[in-house]
């Protein structure tokens, strides 16, 4: 032998044992499900998971099984996740926002032994658990409470459990190819999909964002994950934080602007992280409030794509850096982030701001390539338009109970959506290739119109849809929900397209409503626009 190096597995529970002993007194501020905000810290986090841990191992529970959490974030959840991971289960976060009967096919489907639920969610319990088959174990997150005693007499507590977990527990040793966590789809269409994440996929994926190109994280930050924690992991930000021993402030069910801006103020926020629609509101109760969220210095967003205004609007009012990422559940879901290069430093502002536009370039471990139709590689060239596939060491291989692997035959993922990449590697989504508006043949990018349509003051929230159309096929639509106290006509906002957009491209109606419906992660229901609006052209005889 010539010599050798240590080979460990990478295991979620060397980050919190890496989180309890160096950073041991950095605070974990939590929001209750009461409103109540409470501070704890690394080292009580890494002590109560491990005692957790121990008590899921008492009950019976085993390596592989899959323990469900119905939980906002907040400090019990956090130690839920590594609890179960880190002691060999698996953490499946489930998303609340579903039909009570999504929730029970994704239960069964995953085959749960048990669910930790917040107070917030009981009512989904005792709703669904005569359906939920395999579920052993109803855990409460929280103290003893008499209401959850009447209304599910056997459930668990969490603080007792912690109360009588084993002090002397250690970390089981495991395979890094072993499960430790799983997520479904949002899917907008269809029964949503298993993606199991395994511990080697999720360290290096951990890693990988903390990076200065990807999310640049380190242990002077004080993060805000308003992401929820059933929504794609977090985008990974409690692994990140643990590994880089960052301050953490967990924002619990107080998703609306107001509760949001208060957070951020008292305790200084450096990063926060979410989809569109969050801080569309935020934004608004900023606005309102007159706070410059003067600490805030970067924000992520991503899950759908975020509006050039409202980018604008952090830099230039809120001197806010946003990182405009993308991702999918199946990449777990770190694909690209969007951070200049060395050498576009010198960009003057107006360059600058056009490049940070779009979702960004791959880190190391994640490979990108567009493709024609019959599957051929486009150009990397920035003009080139193909469908997006995706290869890395933390992308799907075969979805959750399925025997094929989801993906080409030369091992790449394809991820539905529309995109194009420069010489740089920097990518822009254009549209979902069930999105696309195809009008004669063309197709015009639903995201380009809607980028159009928000940057109106007098509209808060727009899609643009295909409506059916007897010359063209399809012919582009908007349907907006109106600022609070505005009221701007269809006119005036077909007018704001003019010299933005090719005339063929111009949308050929706005209608108004009172609300877009979104899915459980927060993305529009085009399908669901298409269904109520798709024949407004027609409708009005075109
Ligand atoms: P999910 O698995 O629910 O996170 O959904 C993944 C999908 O969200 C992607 O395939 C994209 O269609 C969309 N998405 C995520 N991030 C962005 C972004 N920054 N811009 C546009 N679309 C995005």
């Amino acid at each position: 032998m010539l010599g050798s190096m240590m080979k460990r597995d990478l295991l979620i529970s060397e980050l919190i044992m890496h989180a309890g002993k160096y950073h041991n007194d950095t605070e974990i501020v939590s929001r209750e499900s009461n409103g109540e905000v409470t501070t704890s810290n690394w080292g009580e986090v890494a002590d109560a998971s491990r005692r957790l841990a121990s008590a899921l191992g008492k009950l019976g529970l085993r390596n592989g099984d899959r323990i469900a959490t119905i939980a906002w974030n907040n400090h019990r959840h956090l130690k839920t996740w590594f609890a179960v991971s880190g002691g060999g289960m698996v953490c499946h976060t489930l998303n609340p926002r579903l039909f009570p009967e999504q929730l029970i096919f994704i239960v069964n489907d995953a085959s749960d032994k048990a669910v930790f639920f917040d107070k917030a969610f009981m009512p989904l319990i005792t709703g669904t658990r005569d359906h939920l088959k395999t579920v052993k174990h109803y855990i409460y997150m929280g103290a003893h409470d008499e209401d959850v005693a009447a209304a599910v007499p056997d459930a668990l507590f969490f603080d007792d459990l912690i109360e009588n977990g084993d002090e002397s527990y250690e970390w089981p040793a495991l395979s890094e190819d072993s499960p430790c966590s799983l997520c479904y789809t949002s899917g907008t269409t269809g029964n949503p999909k298993g993606v199991l994440y395994f511990h080697r996929s999720t360290m290096l994926h951990t890693f990988s964002i903390a990076l200065p190109d990807a999310l640049s994280l380190s242990s002077d930050e004080i993060i805000l994950p308003v992401v929820p924690m059933f929504h794609a992991n977090a985008w990974g930000i409690p692994y990140a934080a643990a590994m880089t021993g960052a301050k953490l402030v967990m924002p619990g069910p107080g998703l609306d602007g107001d509760s949001l801006l208060a957070l951020i103020d008292d305790q200084n926020v450096t990063l926060a992280l979410g989809v569109p629609t969050i801080w569309q509101m935020l934004l608004a109760a900023a606005e309102k409030s007159g706070s410059k969220m003067a600490s805030l210095r970067r924000n992520v967003i991503g899950g759908s794509a975020a509006a050039p205004s409202m980018i604008a609007t952090f830099r230039d009012t809120y001197n806010c850096d946003t990182i405009h990422a993308w991702g999918m559940t199946e990449t777990s879901p770190l694909g690209t982030a969007n951070q200049p290069k060395g050498k576009h430093l010198d960009l003057d502002a107006d360059a600058m701001a056009a490049l940070r536009i779009g979702q960004g370039r791959p880190p190391f471990g994640i490979d990108l390539r567009i493709v024609d139709d019959g599957g051929d590689a486009l150009p990397h060239d920035g003009k080139a338009e193909g469908a997006l596939q995706v290869k890395g060491h933390w992308v799907v291989d075969t979805y959750f109970g399925q025997s094929e692997s989801a993906l080409t035959e030369d091992g790449w993922f394809d991820t539905g959506d529309v995109s194009t990449i420069d010489a740089d590697g920097f990518m822009v989504i254009r549209d979902r290739t069930k999105d696309v508006i195809k009008s004669g043949g063309e197709w015009i990018s639903s995201v380009d119109l809607e980028n159009i349509a928000v940057s109106h003051p007098g509209v808060a929230m727009a899609a643009a849809i295909g409506a059916r159309h007897p010359k063209w096929d399809e012919r582009p639509i908007i349907v907006a929900v109106k600022a609070e106290g505005a009221d701007p006509s269809e006119e005036e906002i077909i007018a704001i397209f003019t010299d933005k957009v090719a005339k063929w491209q111009m949308p050929d109606a706005v209608v108004f409503t009172d609300a877009i419906p979104l899915n459980g992660t927060g993305k529009m229901l085009k399908n669901k626009l298409r269904e109520q609006f798709g024949e407004t052209l027609i409708e009005r005889g075109v």
